[in-house]
């Protein structure tokens, strides 16, 4: 198959494909790929720059035989995901990848899924770096995504208060279900960023991350924020129901035709990684602003509990009479989160 010079890649395949309808690229002070860096176009005075970079590595975050436009995709969704849960506007980013060789039709396909994204979320591609890594190695993709958010009005992990319920956006589980069937799922492969979310959530949540290692394990991300940002920390408990959890179609489907029972589908979707979906914390006064703004933007917004001063930490499930979950289940629950290492 054919295969392309580093020099031809940037010139014909980035550098063409990267301006193609982007406002950056119009704006008299800004530069994009060619020279030795990029240069932004000022910020407003009033706003600061949000930064975040995510990497995808062959054979540990997708598969090699993986559609090469979806992994596109995602590459940058990944990080597009990042900067919806801080509450900033992208304003572009800068792509390192790390080859066995450059592949026409391989690359053409991949930059197909990575450049309708960066088109439809206004997010230029403004360099980055191309290398060979060793023959037999793994190839990787590293994305840098810059932002920009007014000053002070960043989405923190760390803001949530005592008595805030708790969200989620979309439905969870189907992603790591997939994995599970070693099949494909939109959702595995298709993230679709919650920017217009984030940039709603400014101003009204009090803590959002996304989730990218499991439910479980990114509430207990926002339970320390908040008692690492006190003095004296605060113990923070949530409640939440587990039958309030959004899960996804295909989960419920297998729910339905009984391969799954609902504990198991619930686990999956409490535990499984890789959904891309906001959580995050408000107060109960909020409660109708945001379902205008799950009905605005045609996304289910979903109240899955809530958090309050505790003696203890952590999280308790529960069911929908108020009922602890089962130990094991609890237990299963608490094993489960994703950890890289
Ligand atoms: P340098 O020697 O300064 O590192 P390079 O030859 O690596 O320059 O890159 C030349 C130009 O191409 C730079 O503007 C760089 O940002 C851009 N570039 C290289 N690789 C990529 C890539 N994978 N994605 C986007 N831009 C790239
Ligand atoms: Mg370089």
């Amino acid at each position: 198959m054919a295969s392309l010079g580093e020099f031809e890649f940037i010139d014909q395949f980035l550098r063409s494909q990267a301006a193609q309808g982007q406002p950056f690229y119009r704006h008299p002070l800004a530069l994009g790929i060619g020279d030795d860096a990029a240069l932004m176009p000022p910020l407003d005075a009033a706003e600061q720059v949000a930064v975040a970079s995510d990497m995808l590595i062959e054979g540990r975050h997708y598969f090699p035989d993986v559609d090469p436009r979806a992994l596109g995709h995602k590459v940058l969704a990944v990080n597009l995901s990042d900067l919806a849960a801080m509450g900033a506007r992208p304003l572009g980013f800068t792509l390192s990848a790390g080859l066995r060789e450059i592949r026409t039709q391989w690359i053409t396909s991949f930059l197909d899924g990575l450049f309708a994204l960066s088109r439809e979320a206004e997010c230029p591609l403004i360099g980055g770096d191309t290398t060979a890594v060793p023959q037999g190695g793994a190839e990787v993709f590293s994305v840098t995504v810059l932002g920009a958010v007014p000053k002070g009005s960043a989405l923190r992990r760390d803001g949530l208060q005592a008595g805030d319920d708790l969200w989620v956006s979309g439905h969870l589980g189907d992603a790591a279900y997939a994995v599970t069937l070693k099949s494909t799922d939109p959702k595995l492969d298709w993230p679709q960023p919650r920017i217009a979310l984030g940039l709603r959530l400014r101003g009204l949540a009090t803590a959002v991350i996304d989730i990218s290692d499991g439910l479980q394990s990114e509430v207990m991300h926002l339970l320390h924020g908040a008692a690492g940002r006190s003095r004296a920390p605060a113990q923070l408990m949530a409640t939440l129901c587990w039958q309030d959890v959004p899960i996804g179609p295909r989960l419920r489907q297998a729910v339905s035709a009984r391969q799954r029972d609902d504990h198991e589908a619930v686990c999956i979707a409490i535990t499984g990684g890789d959904e891309y979906e906001l959580l995050f914390g408000a107060s109960p006064h909020e409660q109708s602003n945001i379902r205008d703004i799950g009905r605005h933007l045609g996304l289910a917004l979903t109240k899955i509990g809530s958090v309050a001063s505790s003696e203890t930490f952590g999280i308790d499930w529960r069911d929908a009479q108020g009922q602890p979950l089962a130990a094991d289940w609890q237990q299963r629950l608490h094993n489960g989160g994703f950890r890289h290492f």
